[in-house]
């Protein structure tokens, strides 16, 4: 061991290079004897957006707590008064100085958007409206509201509007107050990504208005939206739960790129076993010429024609992976429930033979039953070498056999629901919305579980994702959804990926490129030079 963690190394027992030199010295914080340490603070800087990018449990709401002054940092003596002289001698030289030095004199005002949106119905009784009122600072919350296309739920009780409809009103709450600084932790979760570049927009605007010198800082999973919206990212590792280290500000790219890579150039550290790495996979050709599933065309409505879905006939070939992409509210997961069998269409007929696993986008395993009792009822091979490896291991089910299904968070509820799909015996697996709710890691580890999967098995996969990175390295080929959300919804037949992802993107106006190091998708700036010309040759995805 190197010392730090005395019985389980956080990297699965992988070689460690080095130790990262802030380990040497006292934490930044520590919340008792054994409790988790945090090393590192992030540097706000008036007029930026600095991202930080790291799983969760590494201590990065610990590190806003103390650089917005709801708790003084105890430097590793948890016994210690509270006492902002040491933490300034401490900080002095750095970057972050000025900075605490105003947060000792009171000077600094702190808005916060916190993780999960899920939890502010239980907070607040009462409208959208009268949520909203209350945080109107700056006079832009009218700016806001029609920006993030608040206005249909304005009059609508809290606690009875979507999980997507409750972050953006939880962003605005956040960005229509007058701050010096600003946290958001997690902007995408539930959000489309033309909602994601909204709010990214936004939180640029408000860095980039150079008489107010704000600060904004963003925890965020979802890289191509970090790689737009932010100036520097500090990167966070560690164990969760035990300790973790954020490192100094890096440029976006580098971070990104070093935290893919898996190894931090400055600090000489590495930071996971091997690389994530982004290839333009080519199809798996084994057998695509074998049809799985041969469908016709299909309606659906709602209600009075509330939302009609229009599904063009098409075929899914045997063992390919399906992403399945489009804006919220306008299909998506209608679709997938028709496929499912859990509703029948309108016009057109589903009557293949085919056993279908499932995983909805809103997981409701609320049983009082633990993880292995559930997956074993689901699975024979349960607690196999086997399943350990494919399904176990790189959801990291380890830790929560041994919980409640009712006691999970999202991230964990997220992996046990992926690992309970996969573990069914189906020619069919149907995922919606698997990133939701998982750090960057997570996603990875699920993707390639997933895909894993689908080649050992020759299973065919379909997959609802709003992450462009995770389609990106799932797809085979592409489904691709427009109209009007909420009223009407088009899909059309699988197509080639370069096919796809263009029609996709040229709907939202949104050019890619890839990083020439990495291979990984980049988001083109608007109006760049890049955006311009691949608009004009309609390559909106693949440059090369
Ligand atoms: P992140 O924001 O990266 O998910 P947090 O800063 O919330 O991480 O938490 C880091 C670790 O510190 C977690 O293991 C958490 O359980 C622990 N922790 C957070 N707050 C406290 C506290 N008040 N007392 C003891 N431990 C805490
Ligand atoms: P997506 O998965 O693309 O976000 P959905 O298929 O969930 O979209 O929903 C499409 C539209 O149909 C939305 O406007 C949604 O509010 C509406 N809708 C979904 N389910 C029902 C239902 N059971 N009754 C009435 N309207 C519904
Ligand atoms: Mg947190």
């Amino acid at each position: 061991t190197c010392g730090i963690c005395v019985e389980k190394c956080p990297f699965d027992a992988i070689e460690i290079i080095n130790l990262p030199s802030e380990l040497d010295e006292e934490p930044v914080h520590r919340y008792g004897d054994n409790a988790f340490s945090l090393y590192g603070l992030p540097t706000p800087e008036p007029g930026n957006v600095t991202g930080i990018l790291g799983p969760n449990g590494i201590g990065k709401s610990t590190a806003v707590h103390a650089l917005a002054g709801e708790m003084v940092p105890n430097l590793g003596d948890h016994e210690s008064e509270d006492d902002w002289e040491r933490v300034l001698d401490r900080f002095r030289g750095t970057g972050l100085q000025n900075y605490l030095e105003s947060l000792k004199e009171g000077d600094v005002t702190v808005a916060r958007k916190p993780q999960y949106v899920d939890q502010i119905p239980n907070q607040f009784d009462g409208n959208t409206r009268e949520l909203l009122e209350r945080t109107d600072e700056r006079g832009a919350l009218d700016s806001l509201i029609d920006r993030l296309n608040i206005a249909p739920v304005m009059d609508q009780p809290i606690d009875s509007i979507s999980g997507g409809e409750l972050q953006r009103v939880a962003i605005a709450a956040c960005l229509a107050r007058d701050a010096d600084f600003y946290f958001l932790d997690e902007i995408t979760p539930y959000l489309d990504i033309g909602q994601r570049m909204v709010v990214a927009r936004l939180i640029r605007e408000l860095a980039d208005d150079d008489a107010a010198e704000r600060s904004m800082l963003v925890v965020e999973h979802d890289l191509a939206i970090l790689d737009l919206l932010a100036d520097t990212l500090h990167v966070a590792y560690g164990e969760p739960g035990a300790y973790g280290v954020i490192t100094d500000p890096k440029s976006v790219r580098n971070g990104i790129n070093e935290y893919l890579k898996g190894y931090l150039d400055n600090e000489n550290m590495r930071i996971r076993p091997s690389a994530i790495t982004f290839e333009e996979h080519a199809p798996r050709v084994s057998s695509r010429s074998e049809t799985l599933i041969e469908y016709p065309e299909l309606t659906k409505s709602y209600g009075d024609g509330e939302f009609e879905l229009h599904v063009e006939a098409g075929e899914i070939n045997r063992s390919e992976v399906l992403g399945v992409v489009g804006p919220n509210g306008i299909g998506k997961s209608t679709l997938a429930k028709l496929f499912a069998g859990s509703l029948e269409p309108d016009e057109g007929e589903l009557d293949f033979a085919l056993d279908i696993a499932y995983k909805p986008q809103y997981i409701e395993i609320d049983q009082p039953m633990r993880v292995d009792a559930f997956l074993s009822s689901i699975t024979d091979e349960f607690g196999s070498s086997y399943w350990n490896t494919e399904v176990a291991q790189p959801l990291q089910l380890d830790r929560v056999m041994e919980q409640n299904l009712s006691d999970l968070s999202g991230g964990e509820r997220q992996r046990v629901a992926i690992a309970a799909c996969l573990s069914e015996d189906a020619d069919l697996y149907l995922l919606d919305e698997p990133s939701a709710h998982l750090d960057v890691e997570q996603r990875v580890r699920a993707t390639t579980a997933i895909r894993r999967y689908a080649e050992n098995h020759d299973a065919t996969v379909m997959v609802i994702d709003h992450d462009i990175y995770m389609i990106d390295l799932l797809a085979d080929r592409l489904m691709v959804f427009d109209g009007e959300p909420a009223e009407r919804g088009h899909a059309t037949p699988p197509q080639e990926m370069r096919e796809g992802m263009n029609e996709f993107l040229a709907d939202l106006d949104i050019t890619f490129r890839r990083d020439e190091r990495t291979g990984r998708p980049r988001i083109n700036k608007p109006g760049s030079q890049l955006d311009s010309q691949q608009k004009r040759d309609g390559e909106y995805y693949y440059s090369t």
